[in-house]
């Protein structure tokens, strides 16, 4: 069994009807879910629910979401299931700026998986711009321009 966050506890204010997890999760993998309420869409009525796991193995955060709380749970543990399967993680960046990554095969998310990388250096006038002030992007549009042309 799970570790099961202290408000999902059987009895929880989460947890009224003692509901406990259904996968297979590891046993030091921390579990809590709950209600996202009632959605309202095309005249129709429907709820939501979310599962969330933080294994150690591989050490992520998972969310899985649904129209009940097993759904929810179901969904989140394919998503586990399908990182324990990859074959080989292949992380790249994605964007991340902070270190973290994610496979492009299974989706897993791995923090810490690159160095850091530097804040943009925003001090000169190129920088100011990377850093989306329009002043300064205008003003190196019209360097750019004018570099051009008089060549
Ligand atoms: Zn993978």
């Amino acid at each position: 069994m799970a570790i099961i966050r202290e408000h999902c506890q059987p009895g929880a204010r989460r947890n009224p009807t003692g509901w406990l997890p259904q996968a297979a999760w590891p046993e030091d993998c921390v579990v809590q879910w709950g209600e996202r309420g009632i959605v309202i869409s095309n005249d129709r009525t429907r709820q939501t629910a979310f599962f969330e796991a933080f294994p150690t193995d591989p050490t992520t955060f998972i969310r899985g979401e649904g129209a009940s709380i097993p759904e929810a749970e179901a969904s989140a543990f394919a998503q586990f299931r399908r990182y324990l399967d990859c074959p080989e993680h292949l992380v790249e960046r994605r964007g991340y700026r902070n270190g973290a990554g994610l496979c492009i095969s299974c989706g897993l998310f791995v923090s810490g998986a690159f160095e850091p990388l530097p804040d943009p250096d925003t001090s000169g006038l190129l920088g100011q711009a990377l850093a989306g002030d329009p002043e300064a992007l205008a003003k190196v549009m019209l360097d750019v321009f004018n570099h051009e042309v008089s060549e």
